[in-house]
This record gives structure tokens, C-alpha cells and sequence, in this order.
């Protein structure tokens, strides 16, 4: 039985701890603000590490059961909550709407995305094998096998705020690890109805627990969890930086990590390539969430005898986008998330443009339509020395780099220190074999713009981070290989 609720009822401004809605210990709240009206939504938890601290209290004081519990119990929970979403799936998604502001249509697209690793994961808890080990020596038995690695701290970005909690918690639970977490400042709510719906689908208490905190104090909050040996895993989705902090800072105990960290995707577009099918392609991989995503390619390669009718074909495609608040059915492009986002985007472009880069299209805010609206934009002339050459964007902005041969797009497009997308379009089987093999990415699409499934591993290489989401890898990171060696046997 699954169970529908209104908007109102899915906004939770408090700290969800051992099964229970709890204000935060210093009583502070802090606002969450729709990012295209600058309106609070609600007032949430200001945690500290007290806080964090009662929420590894509780996780510790609920692993040995939810460990010990059977695994199929543990996958009938998450098929519930998995059931929950996908019955809530319009309410969560104008949820994501109001306070990330992607459009409606991706905002529920996400729920669906998200829901589909819980599915996932629910499954996989059934089949978390172990080995036999075929006998090295007389009268001793040796196996191998896989324990849940113990209480899992979750840290996650704004750009999806259901999908990428949904995408560690699933696979914690189903591992039997119990988890804390904390989702980022911009955006928690939608996080903690995901917690509630959980909490209805039969989570026990304390397996799950979530707190936010504004930045300024999700730093101290976090500390808490990184310095506590009972914590044995960090989960992180974010900026590289933050990333590399969280690993510096984790190594006095020795934690294990997952880092899902920032890309710098290249899109390569050779002669032989179909054109139509790569501008589509683009317009797909580039233009979700207005270009607010990890895998969104920032550098566009292009081949010098397709540049300008590339050029063409894209500027039109690009110009025709409509920008509008989540609210309107008919939008293709939000808002972006905060000032400071939109910030850096028209310093990107001003950057290019002083170094030479052409406007085809877009290059301007658009505050006649509210907070944070930046036009969707192409840019001809790109070179490496422009800023957007070496930094995520994280907009809606496409710079078109010339090439002249193959050898020139691979040593351009690794010329990074990322490595988590890429994109490449040919149409000469050769040529996709070869230059499949040399893009140093942990995610490679070919002829394909549209690369996310729960039953891929996605993850990136470089200093876009280790471990990989979803997948038959996916539960490798939440679980810890332990060897049985029995003596006596004959
Ligand atoms: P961010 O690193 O600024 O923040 C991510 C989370 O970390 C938030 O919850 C934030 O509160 C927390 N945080 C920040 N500083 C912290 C500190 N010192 N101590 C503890 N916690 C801290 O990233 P963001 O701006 O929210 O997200 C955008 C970034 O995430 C981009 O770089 C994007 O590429 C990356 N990203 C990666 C993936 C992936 O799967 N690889 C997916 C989505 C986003």
C-alpha cells in the first residue's frame, strides 16, 4: 500500500534522528529560498556537530540489527520506498522545481531517475555472494565473504537533489550499512521528504538520518563525522576541492571514500559524424538542468570541415530553447541555482569574449525573467587559454574549440586534470574503438548524448574521484571483503 501526499505535507524543516523529527540542538533555523524569486520556502535545522554527533549516535545504536536483518527484509523496505517515490513522483518533483528550479518535466524525471536505484539496490541486496575458495591445503576450508563496511556518512550537492542521496542511500541500505547525511544548504528539502517517505516504508529508526546546515556550519557538522571512528565510509557528491578535503581530513582514521567530484566533459565532433544526430546529442548532454550537471560537456571540439555548418545547425537549435520559470510547462532551462553560479557563468563568457571568442548566441542575463536566468549560449573561436577551457562552467554555455586531426581532439580532451564524461560522434567503426580506448574517462558516450542508467557504473577517473554509483559495482563500495579460514577439517 502506498500513500500520495500533498506538497505541504512532504515540506520537513527538521532534522530527521532516530526516527524522529527533532529541531536542531541550538534551536537555529536557517532559509531555503526558491532560486527564482529569492522567496523562502521554509525555514530548516541549522545543525552543528552536536547535531551530527547524535546522528552517529543513533546509526550505531541501529547497525547490528539492520546488518543482521535478512536480506530480502531489507530489499522489501526499499521496494516500498521505491513504490513511495514513484506514487509521490509529481509532488516531489515540483518540489525539486521550487526549490532547485529546473523545470517540472526534468524535476520528475529526476524523481523517476532516482527511484529507479532504489529499485535497483532493493534487488542487488539479494545478491551480495561471497566464494568458495577451492582448498589450497588438506583439512583446511577457506571463503571469502562480504559484511556491510558499518555506518556510511552521506554528503551531497544542490543539481540533484533527489537523485544523488537517493543514488547512496539505496545502496547502503541494501548492503545492511546504516547511514548519516547531510545534503547541500541550497537545496535539503526535497532530501528530507525523501527521509519521510523512507521513515513510511518501514526504515527502521536510527538506520537512516539526515540534518542540514547552511554552509558556514555544515563544515563543523561534517568535521565530526570525519574525525569519528565509528563513521567508516564518506559517500561525497560535489566540488573536487571539497572532495579532496574530505579525503585529507578522513585519513586520521582511515575511512573509506567514495568521491563523485567535478568533471570537465569533453564533446568531440569528427568530419565523418552525423551531424544532425550530434547537435541532438549536445542539445541533450549540455542543456539538463541549464547545464547544472556533472557529465555536461564544457569543451566542444569540432573538426575544421564541419565547424561552421556545426555552428549553424547548433546556434539555431540553441536560439529556439526556452528559458522560463519551473513553474511553465513550456520551459526547457530554469533558472540557475544562485547568484553565485550565475556569477561565474557571465564571468566565463566575458573572459572568453575578451580573448576572442565569437557570440553566435545568448552571451547576456536575462533579468527581465526573474533571479538567476542566464540565455543559453554558443561561443565560436574557443581556445585553451580561456577560463572555461579549464573550469566547469556549470551553465548554459557552449564553446566550440576547432580541430584539425584525431591525434590534436584526444590530446586536447585529456589535456585536463578530469575525468569523468566524455562524448565522442563518428561514424567510422575504427575510429570509435580508438578513440574510445585513449579518452581518459571514467564515462564514455558514443554517438550518444544521454548516458545515466542505475544499471551502469558511473564514476570518473583523475581528479573527478574513485568509486562508482549504480551498477553490479555499485555495492562494492558500502560492503568490506572478509576471509574465512577454517582449520581442523579432516
Ligand atoms: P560543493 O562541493 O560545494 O558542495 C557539495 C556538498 O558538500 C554540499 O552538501 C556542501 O554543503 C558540502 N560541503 C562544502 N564544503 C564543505 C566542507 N568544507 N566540509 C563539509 N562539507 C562541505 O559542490 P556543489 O557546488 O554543491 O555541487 C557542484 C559540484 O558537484 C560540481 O563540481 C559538480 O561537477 C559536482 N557533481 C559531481 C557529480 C558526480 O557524480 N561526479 C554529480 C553532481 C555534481
Amino acid at each position: 500500500m502506498t500513500k500520495r501526499y500533498e506538497l505541504s505535507e512532504l515540506i520537513r524543516s527538521d532534522n530527521f534522528i532516530d526516527g524522529k523529527w527533532v529541531a536542531a540542538s541550538g534551536g537555529k533555523r536557517f532559509a531555503v529560498t526558491n532560486p527564482a524569486t529569492g522567496e523562502t520556502i521554509a525555514q530548516v535545522a541549522e545543525s552543528d556537530a552536536a547535531d551530527a554527533h547524535a546522528a552517529t549516535d543513533a546509526a550505531a545504536r541501529a547497525f547490528p540489527a539492520w546488518r543482521d536483518a535478512l536480506p530480502k527484509d531489507r530489499a522489501s523496505v526499499l521496494h516500498r520506498w521505491h513504490a513511495l517515490m514513484v506514487e509521490n513522483a509529481d509532488e516531489l518533483g515540483r518540489l525539486i522545481s521550487l526549490e532547485q528550479g529546473k523545470p517540472f518535466a526534468e524535476g520528475r524525471g529526476e524523481v523517476m531517475y532516482g527511484a529507479s536505484y532504489v529499485a535497483w539496490f532493493a534487488d542487488e541486496a539479494t545478491r551480495i555472494y561471497g566464494d568458495i575458495i577451492p582448498q589450497q591445503q588438506r583439512g583446511k576450508g577457506m571463503s571469502a565473504v562480504k559484511e556491510p563496511i558499518g555506518i556510511v556518512a552521506a554528503i551531497t550537492p544542490w543539481n540533484f537533489p533527489l537523485a544523488m542521496i537517493a543514488r547512496k542511500i539505496a545502496p547502503a541500505l541494501a548492503a545492511g550499512c546504516t547511514v548519516v547525511g547531510k545534503p547541500a544548504e541550497d537545496t535539503p528539502l526535497t532530501a528530507l521528504a525523501l527521509v519521510m517517505l523512507a521513515h513510511e516504508a518501514g526504515v527502521p529508526p536510527g538506520v537512516l538520518n539526515l540534518i542540514s546546515a547552511s554552509r558556514e556550519n555544515a563544515v563543523p557538522a561534517v568535521a565530526d563525522w570525519l574525525a569519528d571512528s565509528r563513521v567508516r565510509k564518506i559517500t561525497f557528491t560535489g566540488s573536487t576541492p571539497v572532495g579532496k578535503y574530505l579525503a585529507r581530513e578522513s585519513a586520521g582514521t582511515l575511512k573509506k571514500l567514495s568521491l563523485e567530484l567535478g568533471g570537465n566533459a569533453p564533446f568531440i565532433v569528427f568530419d565523418d559524424a552525423d551531424l544532425d544526430a550530434a547537435v541532438t546529442g549536445l542539445l541533450a548532454a549540455k542543456f539538463r538542468n541549464g547545464g547544472q550537471t556533472c557529465v555536461c560537456p564544457n569543451r566542444v571540439y569540432v573538426q575544421a570541415g564541419v565547424y561552421e555548418r556545426f555552428a549553424d545547425l547548433l546556434s539555431t537549435r540553441v536560439a529556439a530553447l526556452k528559458v522560463a520559470p519551473a513553474t511553465d510547462t513550456a520551459a526547457q532551462i530554469g533558472p540557475m541555482i544562485n547568484a553565485r553560479a550565475i556569477d561565474k557563468i557571465a564571468r566565463h563568457v566575458e573572459d572568453a569574449v575578451n580573448r576572442g571568442a565569437r557570440v553566435l548566441t545568448g552571451g547576456k542575463r536575462l533579468p527581465e525573467l526573474g533571479l538567476n536566468y542566464y540565455a543559453p549560449t554558443v561561443l565560436a573561436d574557443a581556445t585553451p587559454d580561456m577560463q572555461l577551457s579549464c573550469e566547469e562552467t556549470f551553465g548554459p554555455v557552449v564553446p566550440l574549440f576547432r580541430f584539425d586531426d584525431e591525434a590534436d581532439a584526444i590530446r586536447a580532451a585529456n589535456d585536463t586534470p578530469f575525468g569523468l564524461a566524455s562524448y565522442f560522434y563518428s561514424q567510422d567503426v575504427r575510429r570509435i574503438d580508438r578513440v574510445a580506448r585513449r579518452l581518459e574517462a571514467g564515462i564514455v558516450g558514443i554517438n550518444e548524448g544521454a548516458l545515466a542508467s542505475e544499471a551502469a557504473p558511473f564514476g570518473g577517473v583523475k581528479e573527478s574521484g574513485y568509486g562508482r554509483e549504480g551498477s553490479k559495482y555499485g555495492l562494492d563500495d558500502y560492503l568490506s571483503i572478509k576471509y574465512l579460514c577454517q582449520g581442523g577439517l579432516e
